[in-house]
């Protein structure tokens, strides 16, 4: 392009629920305080730098799963903010 920029194009979420519904979906289970992301059952936090770690729910939560990996399900949403520069397709 001659204004010098570059146009990217990527295809919009698969699911269509659209990018607000995911992140109503996930607010339902999690939200961040701080440097953590809660769970909305147990109030239980995680850091973002131990995103790569399960989650670990309080004994008692309804919700406890040991495949919990709430930072990540939260990036692959953020994924599909659009930036200046994206064009979705
Ligand atoms: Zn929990």
């Amino acid at each position: 392009m001659s204004d010098g920029i570059e146009l990217k194009a990527k295809h919009s979420p698969q699911n269509q629920l659209g990018l607000d519904n995911q992140l109503l979906m996930f607010a339902r289970h999690w939200y961040l305080s701080g440097a953590y992301l809660r769970c909305t059952s147990c109030n239980t936090g995680q850091k973002a730098s131990e995103a790569n770690l399960a989650f670990l729910h309080e004994n008692t939560c309804r919700r406890a799963d040991s495949q919990h990996y709430p930072w990540h399900e939260l990036a692959c949403i953020l994924h599909w903010v659009p930036s200046e520069d994206v064009v979705y397709i």
